[in-house]
């Protein structure tokens, strides 16, 4: 699986393993939910709508955060920048 590249919502992205995933350029997030069923999510901004977005505790801090919307209208299949 590691290493396979999928698409999500038509954008193309690389499955990588955890100790890659620091190095990867979003993390797509939900936007905040207070009903979600985990308590203890970590809040973000949207890199670009700036919106509240959740996450999970493991998940790796350096990337970029994006909520799904915007990863959908604005990573095109054009931008190499998600698979490489
Ligand atoms: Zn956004």
């Amino acid at each position: 699986m590691t290493g396979e590249k999928v698409k999500i919502g038509g954008v193309p992205m690389q499955v990588v393993s955890d100790a890659e995933a620091d190095a990867c350029d979003y993390l797509i997030c939900m936007p905040w939910d207070d009903n979600s069923p985990f308590k203890d999510n970590f809040r973000g901004i949207c890199c670009m709508c700036g919106v509240t977005v959740m996450y999970r505790w493991h998940a790796p801090r350096q990337p970029k955060r994006i909520c799904i919307q915007c990863m959908t209208e604005n990573l095109n299949a054009d931008d190499k920048s998600t698979v490489d």
